[in-house]
């Protein structure tokens, strides 16, 4: 097997398709090499290598070390170098790479190969003594802390203590001479916390390191990574072992990040940040500022610090060259690390960056008007979970501005929420359901939990290529960084800013497209769905096969449906008409009738309502067709509960409370989901369906004439588990529209039809598809009945049902397409053998979600329906699962 691939210096064994074999970092080295550009040459060792390394219970294959040694050897011959040599040493950095990026999760070595004999070397050879025992002291702070698992803060205490003692304010003003002191203290504090002395050999540098990296594919901060982005642990990393420059050899060296264009707003503009005589992680770790790239960036955003296009011209024009040939090669947006030795760039890694909602649509839309990418692949650029953050709301333009600070507007989107300084206690005020905004003087991978329990981050360190800020946008979190005025006092639960205090728990509003930080809650405003957000929408309905409907029933909701795009409605829940103050009295009088008569007097009152009711869904729906479902949950949810509740309803109806009461304890159910509920409710009093269907289509008839359009009622009986029930009760619905056409002299098209919500049901297709014109999976129950788990009490066992890896997701979020599914596609196949034209649908919460949308595409279902802010996700998602 081979294990090793070797990059740059003219060739490469690997290119950008083994993404999956030699990572991320790893293929796009290899390509960029391949490209011409100037990559330090090095080796990737397999992520094949990394799944044998646990399989054999953290063993390496046998072959590996022979195969890492030759390609040592070739990496020597092309550098001119040697590894471990006293006067020519070569230096390497060992790069973890997973095949999905997994940007600072796990660790990296830089300068491994230096040791006491090899750093005298490096001074020689660069005739800078200063620089090479920098580079040597970092290693050590770095492997140790990497490798031997010692405690970052012990290296920074020892050299916070020297500067303190030599009165050094900035590590530049650190001789050779100060740092081999520092040394000194570093490898002396090494022995005795590790007690064994600082490995000086560099070969035992090397394996130490990549088994590191490859240990970090298991560490705390990777696995929850993984499981937030659902990457399987079973990819594995690669490990890169490059040949080192140095961007920390004085002021003509520099290190940075660049994004080909604007991640935040996906502007075609050069776009990143740099920092002169500084070294690998320096940018992103928030200890100095870095200076914007380019001269337009700097003015954008009044910052004084040199941009590189002044500082370094020639670099600067070298640079924006290898963007575009980049941009233009992986027709993508480019997210490049780069360092710069002696005035020579090298480029260190390019991936497709990561950008927010906004950013991806109009990165998308761009390059499709550019000719870059066509309009299907244009669609594809955009993830239908992103989308998520363009539907929602940001500051209302001209609302009052109470200003704490101006920061960096690192990731955009506004919210609202209770300040707190920790992420454990983010994570738990979220849990309990308060809105909270995470305040910290800078993120780590540590925080990752808290940043995703939280609305939005603020930090007072950090560039716009920091930890916080890549990570909100990734997360769709906004986020303001780098708001330096401010400061943190996280002990005290209060932070200071501009002479003003705001504690732990009170309310701010983060606006992450301004960078700005204000006191109190801000009026938002809803977002705009024409322009770029429009042309791409378009370009997914021609693509997608499946039909998006809405779950709505108040007048509001179906508008807001309707305008994000949605065909009809896919379930109207009518129950929630019951329960307005006005008719909820009425509704109980119903329940508490001791006789249909009486039943039949209070329906009487409730029936202009629901005209009403439906009549203002048709009106807003139009032509569209919309599945009605007649009354689903037990009576006794519309009953009081309380004592006092009791007594209320008592005096308000009339009633007897005893009578009352003992109405109540009859309806009393031990398991009322599967109770006296949905058809088995029209089966008893059929009154109630016949008043519901009755109003139906006496709306549907006043809105077609009033309007001349064509309503098209689906009339939609839940929980049938067999042919008969539906029988029964469609023979009674159309009496009732016999009778009503004849009363109107007029005719409607209409549907009957049934949710297919019980195993039964759904094994029963073939003849309940006899009587159905229609089935709507109604995969919330079916999910409950065939899986036996209710959905209310899960919440007690299903965490650790996923953890334990029984459901790899929630049931109830994304379906479960073993079981469930399976019952939904046995419900399809009879369903049409029985009745070909037969309309299938889904209308759980699984109609809004992702992946189980891709499912219903691939059952062949006409449609999908979720509730109104998901329609724009469902039609995106639906056009990638055609694609
Ligand atoms: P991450 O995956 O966390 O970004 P990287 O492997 O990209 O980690 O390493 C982080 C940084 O270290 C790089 O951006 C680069 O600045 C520096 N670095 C890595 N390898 C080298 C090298 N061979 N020469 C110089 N700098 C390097
Ligand atoms: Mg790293
Ligand atoms: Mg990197």
């Amino acid at each position: 097997v081979r294990w090793v691939y070797s990059f740059g210096g003219g060739s490469s064994d690997g290119d950008a398709s083994m993404r999956n074999l030699l990572g991320g970092k790893g293929a796009n080295l290899a390509e960029m090499a391949t490209l011409g550009l100037p990559v330090p040459p090095g080796f990737t060792i397999t992520t094949e290598v990394c799944t044998a390394y646990y399989e054999l219970g953290e063993k390496y294959p046998d072959t590996l070390s022979g195969q890492v040694e030759a390609a040592l050897t070739a990496l020597e011959e092309k550098t001119d170098k040697k590894f471990g040599d006293a006067s020519n040493p070569l230096l390497v950095s060992v790069r973890s790479g997973a095949r999905a990026s997994m940007p600072g999760m796990m660790d990296t070595v830089l300068n491994l190969g230096l040791n006491d004999t090899t750093t005298e070397g490096l001074a020689k050879l660069s005739g800078d003594r200063r620089f090479a025992f920098d580079s040597y002291r970092r290693f050590i702070q770095m492997y140790s802390n990497v490798v031997l698992g010692l405690p970052h803060h012990e290296f920074e205490h020892i050299l916070d203590q020297y500067k303190e003692v030599n009165d050094f304010h900035e590590d530049t003003e650190l001789s050779a001479e100060n740092w081999m002191d520092v040394i000194e203290k570093y490898k002396a504090a090494v022995k005795k916390l590790s007690s064994n002395p600082f490995p000086e050999d560099p070969k035992e540098q090397l394996w130490g390191a990549i088994t590191a990296v490859f240990g970090s594919w298991m560490n705390d901060r990777a696995i929850l990574y993984r499981k937030l982005n659902d990457i399987p642990q079973a990819w594995g990393t690669a490990v890169n072992v490059q040949s080192m420059v140095f961007g920390n050899m004085g002021d003509s060296s520099a290190t940075g990040v660049a994004f080909t264009r604007d991640p935040s707003t996906g502007e075609n503009q050069f776009y990143g940040e740099f920092l002169v005589n500084a070294q690998g992680e320096d940018v992103v770790a928030g200890i100095r500022t870095p200076a914007p790239i380019s001269k337009a960036r700097a003015e954008r955003i009044n910052s004084d610090l040199t941009p590189l296009e002044v500082e370094m011209p020639a670099v600067y024009e070298q640079l924006v060259d290898v963007a575009q040939t980049l941009e233009k090669h992986y027709r993508d947006m480019q997210d490049i690390e780069f360092t710069v030795e002696n005035n020579k760039l090298y480029m260190l890694q390019t991936r497709n960056g990561k950008r927010t909602a906004a950013a991806a649509l109009k990165i998308a839309v761009d390059m499709c008007h550019d000719g870059l990418i066509s309009e299907e692949e244009a669609v594809l650029r955009l993830e239908p979970g992103q989308l998520d953050q363009l539907l929602h709301p940001t500051i209302k333009p001209e609302a009052e501005r109470d200003l704490l600070v101006q920061g960096l507007p690192a990731s955009p989107g506004a919210a609202v929420g209770k300040v707190v300084f920790s992420s454990d206690e983010a994570a738990e005020m979220a849990a309990a359901g308060e809105k909270v905004i995470l305040v910290r003087l800078e993120t780590s991978p540590e925080d990752i939990h808290g940043m995703h329990a939280a609305q939005a981050i603020v930090t007072a360190r950090g560039g716009m290529t920091s930890h916080a800020a890549v990570v909100a946008r990734g997360m769709g979190r906004p986020c303001v960084c780098g708001a330096g005025s401010m400061q943190i006092d996280e002990a005290g639960g209060i932070f200071r800013v501009g002479g003003r205090e705001v504690k732990k728990g009170e309310i701010i509003t983060v606006d992450g497209a301004e960078g700005q930080v204000l006191f109190g809650e801000v009026e938002m405003s809803q977002p705009d769905l024409s322009g770029d957000f429009g042309e791409l929408m378009v370009w997914a309905d021609r693509a997608r096969k499946l039909k998006v409907r809405t779950n709505a029933e108040t007048p509001a909701d179906v508008e807001t449906a309707k305008s994000f795009g949605a065909e009809g409605i896919g379930l109207c829940r009518t129950e929630h008409m019951f329960f307005d103050a006005e008719r909820i009295p009425v509704v109980r009088a119903m329940i508490l009738a001791s006789d249909t008569a009486g039943r039949k007097a209070a329906l009487g009152k409730l029936l202009p309502f629901q005209r009403d009711d439906f009549a203002e869904i048709f009106r807003i729906m139009e032509d569209r067709p919309c599945t009605i479902r007649l009354l689903d949950p037990p009576l006794h949810e519309f009953l009081p509960h309380t004592d006092a509740d009791i007594e209320e309803v008592a005096k308000g109806t009339g009633l007897d409370v005893k009578a009352l009461k003992a109405r109540a304890d009859e309806l009393q159910e031990s398991n009322p989901m599967l109770g006296h509920r949905g058809c088995r409710l029209g089966i008893t009093y059929p009154e109630i369906y016949e008043m519901q269907a009755q109003a139906i289509f006496e709306a549907a008839i006043r809105v077609a004439e009033e309007t001349g359009h064509k309503p098209i009622p689906e009339i939609m009986i839940p929980l049938v588990g067999t042919k008969k029930e539906l029988e029964i009760l469609k023979g009674k619905i159309e009496g009732v529209a016999k009778s009503v056409f004849a009363a109107a002299s007029t005719e409607l098209e209409y549907l009957i039809g049934t949710m297919i919500e019980l195993p039964r049901a759904a094994l029963r297709a073939g003849d309940i598809a006899e009587e159905a014109e229609f089935f709507s999976f109604g995969t919330n129950d079916l999910t409950q009945t065939a899986l036996g788990i209710s959905r209310d009490d899960a919440g007690r066992f299903l965490k650790a049902y996923e953890e334990a890896g029984i459901y790899e997701k929630d049931p109830f979020v994304t379906i479960d397409q073993d079981g469930v599914g399976e019952l939904v596609k046995i419900g399809v196949e009879r369903g049409r053998q029985t009745r070909p034209g037969i309309k299938l649908g889904i209308c759980g919460e699984h109609g809004g979600d992702p992946a189980s949308i891709y499912f219903c595409h691939n059952t062949g279902l006409d449609y999908v329906s979720c509730s109104p802010f998901r329609v724009p996700i469902a039609r995106l998602a639906a056009a990638h699962a055609a694609l």
